[in-house]
């Protein structure tokens, strides 16, 4: 009769929901937290990470309160552990997301996103003339000084503002 002893009780208070989605984030045995997504950046940050594609476990917590942030979102992925390239690739989408590498149910590291010198087929290019649009070759973006946030194409030179980046 093991299914008797499941009777979860769901009168929590607020503190005790904010426990609750502690407890949530701690449940994963192996694999890596995504938090601090922007909502309204979740599903690039879904493509980035080609989620889609992924055979494990992904849960994903969309539109959750935050004080820090009003509203953040949550992509934990079971048994899955990124590198840093894939990781910092995050960084022209959602450039203040923190992961969590857990192994057996515990936090053994924490990563900051760093901005990468080159993007490689993550950016597009806005120039019609440029020969990433119009051969079949994938982009390739320089960081200009990482304070200003901009964004020079390889092959154009055509300078993009972080805020106005089109993903591939
Ligand atoms: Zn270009």
């Amino acid at each position: 009769m093991r299914g008797l002893s499941y009777y979860p009780c769901f009168t929590f208070s607020k503190h005790q929901n904010m426990k609750r989605q502690e407890l949530q984030v701690a449940a994963l045995e192996n694999g890596t937290v995504i938090d601090h997504i922007p909502s309204a950046k979740l599903f690039e940050v879904i493509g980035l990470l080609h989620l889609e594609a992924e055979r494990s476990a992904v849960t994903i917590g969309y539109n959750l309160k935050s004080k820090k942030m009003g509203s953040k979102s949550i992509i934990k992925i079971a048994d899955k552990f990124f590198s840093d390239d894939e990781i910092n690739q995050l960084s022209v989408v959602a450039p203040n997301v923190t992961l969590s590498v857990i192994r057996d149910y515990e936090v053994v590291e924490k990563k900051e996103v760093r901005m990468p010198e080159e993007l490689i087929g993550i950016v597009r290019c806005d120039n019609h003339k440029c020969i990433t649009n119009n051969e079949p070759m994938r982009t390739r973006f320089h960081f200009l000084g990482k304070d200003r946030g901009i964004l020079q194409c390889h092959y154009c030179n055509r300078e993009i503002n972080l805020s106005d980046v089109k993903l591939v």
